[in-house]
């Protein structure tokens, strides 16, 4: 696997290195639009940098790479992606910045595996200064996102989530 990511950092700066002009902003391995994080709905999230067309790449979501006996021992981590049977991916470093989107029932970007790897890609135009936010799927949901309510903006919300206020008045 470190083969795996050192050609894939070597991609990531031929793209990059290709005699860029100075005005042009060099972006960090892993990312394929500019990104921005600071605070949103819920807590610290992902914000476009740049007006981002729908069907782009944004960033890769990266991390440890572990097998399946390592990513047992971890149940405890919010982070982790399995990608296969035998290959998990731990985005709990804050090297990870895709960790920061956050979920959301109406999102404007998924999270696409390919090859073992994890992309996140526009399913929306996203327009600079927007959350970058995508469904995180029923199982996490219902595990860490249910018990506290969803703070997302969606009219509706997937998988039977209640909004935080609507659930319990304390
Ligand atoms: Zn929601």
């Amino acid at each position: 696997m470190l083969k795996k990511q050192s050609a894939l950092l070597k991609k990531g700066s031929k793209k990059v290195s290709k005699k860029v002009s100075p005005n042009k902003k060099q972006l960090p391995a892993h990312h394929f639009k500019v990104v921005k994080v600071k605070r949103g709905l819920a807590g610290l999230g992902l914000f476009a940098g740049e007006d981002i067309k729908k069907g782009e790449l944004i960033i890769e979501y990266i991390g440890n790479i572990l097998n399946k006996e390592e990513a047992e021992k971890k149940t405890s981590s919010q982070y982790l992606f399995e990608v296969s049977r035998n290959k998990t991916i731990d985005g709990t470093p804050r090297w990870n910045i895709a960790r920061y989107a956050n979920h959301s029932c109406d999102g404007n970007a998924e999270s696409d595996v390919k090859k073992g790897r994890v992309f996140v890609k526009a399913i929306k135009a996203i327009k600079e200064g927007e959350e970058i936010v995508y469904d995180y799927g029923e199982e996490f949901v219902k595990e860490y996102i249910a018990p506290h309510g969803c703070n997302c903006s969606a009219k509706k919300h997937l998988y039977g989530l209640q909004t935080p206020s609507s659930q319990s008045k304390e």
